[in-house]
């Protein structure tokens, strides 16, 4: 097999098997479904149901609860790693006294079905404190429930653990020492984990700056700076809340993401005036980051002389280190990988170019609730502003262009950076197939 083309890489990528996903099982279920229904119909015990269910849900890594009203009981699911699991049915009776829980303890008000609600909880630990934030929505036949948990207590990682290629975390570490830019950092999908800019605030932790946050929600606490939350229930929006931030003379801005054109323009507008500036934006890769630039919001002048640094980033799925088996890539398998890497000349993967990849082969266990995977990690694509970038965006030059000039100062695709995490046993091939198309 001799790739030559992205067309005939496409046709044959497929020789990676893309499975579908599994459903997340595990024999913990149905211990959690025993204490459950033993303090809800024999101790009538909500408070306790309820903090078991979020205690349990923390202990298998879920970012979300979820209560779904069927046609006869509620689905219990968690999601874990960004699937759905099952975790037991609750029948009405038993829901009903959770639903009263869940809204006494959130201040919501009992009476009211018919409107959706939000507001937040709080479980306190002896280790630590855990904020949920519950939205109910009216639904057929009742209301529907679901839960994100805010682990505020979670360390943050350091920036040098978050596996950035070298080249991309030295540029990082450049940017965060300068005064007036704007860091972006972006993901496709809304994501409510945006450890990259708290690992940023966290090495920015200097006591001669004033740090301020606008964020929707706080999900890490950091003690060394001025953290504020969106609420947007009362008269004031987004944008006039980030008004009156500027105004209590910040040195570094954190805002929660880029909205509209009318944040976008502040958040420019600030780091031309000497302040460092933090957000995030919805796109794919860097380049379509500065296509939606460019064509949607900031003149050509403004984005080039605003911006340091972009950082595009995806969370996928880690190997289970419990069940992880290596195997040869197979001939195909290894001029897939080849033409892929066609481009990367690190020393790594010259040796591997020679040779065979190894890759890992699907298996499952207890401990990934038979799904191949536990944990993510993300995968990146870091576009560093050169003076020759910015001259290239004041000249209005196309997105395509400037990401060829910012691949001869050795940008690294995402897709690039996905297989060198799948060669050091972080990933796979598989899931890159799944989800970059
Ligand atoms: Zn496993």
């Amino acid at each position: 097999m001799n790739i030559e083309n992205e067309e005939q890489f496409d046709k044959v990528k497929s020789v990676f098997k893309v499975q579908d996903d599994q459903d997340l099982k595990s024999s913990r279920f149905f211990d959690l479904e025993k204490l459950i229904k033993d303090a809800l119909d024999y101790q009538q015990d909500s408070e306790k149901a309820l903090t078991l269910i979020t205690k349990w849900a923390l202990s298998f890594w879920s970012s979300d609860i979820h209560y779904d009203i069927l046609e006869n009981d509620v689905q219990l699911r968690f999601r874990i790693d960004g699937n759905l699991a099952n975790v037991f049915t609750l029948s009405k009776a038993q829901y009903k006294l959770i639903l009263e829980r869940l809204k006494y303890k959130s201040d919501l008000k009992l009476n009211i079905t018919d409107v959706p609600q939000d507001w937040k909880y709080r479980i306190n630990d002896t280790e630590r404190k855990i904020d949920v934030r519950i939205s109910t929505l009216p639904v057929k036949n009742w209301e529907n429930v679901v839960c994100r948990i805010l682990d505020s207590t979670n360390s943050i990682p350091l920036l040098s653990d978050l596996w950035f290629m070298w080249t991309s975390k030295r540029q990082i570490e450049k940017s965060i020492k300068k005064k007036n830019w704007m860091i972006l950092v972006t993901w496709p999908t809304w994501s409510w984990k945006t450890t990259t800019l708290y690992s940023v605030l966290n090495e920015l932790n200097i006591s001669q700056k004033k740090i301020i946050t606008l964020e929707d929600p706080i999900e890490y606490e950091l003690p060394w700076v001025v953290q504020s939350e969106v609420n947007e229930k009362k008269w004031y929006t987004y944008t006039t809340w980030l008004k009156a931030l500027l105004r209590q003379d910040p040195d570094i801005i954190m805002i929660w993401e880029i909205r509209d054109i009318e944040t976008a323009q502040i958040a420019a507008q600030s780091s031309l005036t000497w302040h460092l500036v933090l957000s995030t934006l919805h796109t794919k890769s860097a380049s379509e980051t500065l296509e939606r630039l460019i064509n949607m919001w900031l003149p050509p002048y403004i984005l080039s002389s605003s911006i340091d640094i972009i950082i595009a980033q995806r969370l996928v799925r880690k190997i289970c280190p419990d069940c992880i088996e290596k195997v040869e890539a197979d001939a195909s398998q290894n001029e897939i990988i080849k033409w892929m890497m066609k481009d990367i000349w690190i020393e790594a993967v010259s040796k591997a170019k020679k040779s065979w990849f190894t890759l890992y082969r699907w298996a499952w266990c207890e401990k990934c609730l038979y799904s191949w995977y536990k944990w993510r990690i993300w995968i990146y694509e870091v576009l560093y502003f050169s003076d020759t970038i910015r001259e290239m965006i004041r000249e209005g030059t196309s997105p395509a262009e400037i990401l060829k000039e910012a691949r001869n100062q050795d940008l690294i695709l995402m897709r690039e950076d996905w297989v060198l995490k799948a060669m050091r046993w972080k990933t796979t091939i598989e899931e890159l197939f799944k989800v970059i198309d």
